[in-house]
């Protein structure tokens, strides 16, 4: 499902270009453009969920695949630890309606 307005839809459709650290039928991984830890990416769903609160039935295949993807970028960059933080609704701190989760981490 793509969102006309949705900033990362565009992202995910190629139609902005950003380069991805990992892509598969799910989901993409790229780097936030404001890095707020030295390595500091966002692992983001190809399907169109506005935010956990508006998850469907059959999202939980979704967001437990975002978890594993997180497992494997922390392998494949040799992360030592991370924090991964998914903000939801305005009061949450969510900013882009496209739900995201993210990365950071002190090393890499
Ligand atoms: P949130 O506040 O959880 O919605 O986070 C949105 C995040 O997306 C912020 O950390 C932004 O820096 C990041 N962001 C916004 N636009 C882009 C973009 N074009 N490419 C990469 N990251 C972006
Ligand atoms: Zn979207």
């Amino acid at each position: 499902m793509f969102v006309n307005d949705c900033i990362f839809c565009k992202i995910i459709e190629k139609q902005i270009p950003c380069e991805f650290l990992h892509e598969d039928e799910l989901a993409v991984i790229f780097r936030d453009i404001h890095p707020k830890a030295k390595t500091h990416l966002l692992i983001v769903p190809k399907k169109h969920i506005h935010s956990i609160a508006q998850m469907e039935e059959g999202d939980e295949k979704i967001v437990g695949h975002l978890m594993r993807m997180a497992q494997k970028i922390g392998d494949k960059l040799g992360l030592s630890g991370y924090n991964l933080q998914i903000n939801v609704g305005k009061d949450g701190g969510q900013e882009i309606f496209h739900l995201h989760v993210h990365l950071m981490s002190k090393s890499g």
